[in-house]
């Protein structure tokens, strides 16, 4: 099996090509894996140091908008996971523009090219956030999408062309979407590691309004077993979902961090919330626990207390990538 992955040098997508590449137990198991990178801020080729001299490997920078790039890099694969996309919600807040050319356009370009070439599977990777907010009870795949920031809006697009490409066109097409994901190699913007960062940096962290934003908690180890089984064996034209079965509010969170780095609530600085911040997440995993086996693995406190180590042991990874913290 030839596999495609787009995005592959960013946090999930590096994970995911880490796993095919080193985890004989992975539900794919591919002859060749070529990551499709247009390596942005939060592209890094370091992250796919542990994988790097792997004869099946081949990484190409290009963007995923640039349609001559894609239709070569997709001549001969079997599969495409694509993981490509901006990815922060405060960044589409103060300008949505890359985020429609790159999550719209740039997985329509990718459809385009596979259906041209005949690509076997296209596997569409996306978010919770494409619903919106829930104050109660948890999502089903057949929910209604209701996205409410620019960044949720633009994956939701991408969602229903992927999901089109499959009605007008037959194609193999499936989508999955997954909670907040935590881990090593995650870009210091997002709220894990910026606070874990900021505090070993002696700095402080910033809490959105009154802390009560409640979120599910997934490991992006658990996330690719689940993009891989799906990837395996989803059916053609499905959704599902991928969760981590741990919700907490944005306030327990950072209580669990403040421990986890041996430091107290005077490192936390209340700031005004993000505008239209969604109040909670929660998504019903049990389409693909029932379908395909899928089960999270990565305990919370497990989870948590090695993402901290692995980012106190590798400085020279998130240094050169952090702006400098306000120190308290
Ligand atoms: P990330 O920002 O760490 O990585 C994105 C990668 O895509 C980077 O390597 C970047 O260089 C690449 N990229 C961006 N624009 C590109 C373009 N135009 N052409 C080619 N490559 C481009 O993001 P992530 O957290 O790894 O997220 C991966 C996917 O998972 C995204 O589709 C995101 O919507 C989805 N997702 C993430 C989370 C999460 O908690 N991080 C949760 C749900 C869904």
């Amino acid at each position: 099996m030839r596999v495609l992955v787009t995005g592959g040098a960013g946090f999930i997508g590096s994970e995911f090509v880490r796993m095919l590449l080193t985890d004989p137990n992975a539900p794919v198991s591919p002859a060749t894996v070529t990551v499709l990178d247009k390596l942005t801020y939060s592209g890094n080729l370091a992250n796919l140091a542990p994988v790097r001299d792997d004869p099946r490997l081949t990484f190409v920078q290009a963007d995923i908008c640039d349609a001559a790039a894609v239709d070569r890099a997709l001549a001969g694969q079997d599969m495409v996971v694509h993981f490509a996309a901006e990815s922060h919600v405060d960044r589409s807040i103060t300008g949505a523009a890359e985020f429609v050319t790159t999550n719209v356009v740039g997985t329509q370009t990718l459809l385009d090219a596979a259906l041209r070439h005949g690509t076997n599977r296209f596997v569409h990777v996306s978010t919770d956030e494409v619903y919106g907010s829930i104050d109660e009870g948890s999502w089903t795949e057949d929910w209604p999408l209701s996205p409410n920031s620019p960044y949720s809006a633009s994956k939701a697009g991408s969602d229903l062309l992927a999901l089109a490409y499959h009605r007008t066109h037959g194609m193999d097409v499936v989508v999955t979407r997954c909670s907040n994901n935590y881990g090593p190699y995650q870009f210091p913007e997002k709220v894990i590691p910026l606070f874990v960062t900021n505090l070993l940096d002696g700095g402080t962290v910033p809490l959105y309004g009154d802390g009560g934003n409640i979120r599910d908690w997934l490991h992006v180890r658990d996330h690719c077993v689940g993009i891989a089984l799906v990837a395996a064996g989803g059916r053609a034209g499905e959704v599902y979902h991928i969760g981590g079965g741990t919700e907490l509010t944005n306030k327990e969170l950072t209580a669990r961090l403040l421990d986890a780095c041996g430091v107290g609530w005077e490192r936390v600085v209340p700031v005004t919330d993000r505008k239209g911040h969604d109040r909670r997440y929660s998504l019903d995993i049990s389409k693909i626990s029932r379908e395909l086996g899928y089960a999270p693995s990565v305990t919370l406190d497990e989870g948590l207390a090695d993402t901290v180590r692995w980012y106190r042991e590798n400085r020279s990874w998130w240094e050169p990538l952090k702006k400098p913290v306000a120190s308290s």
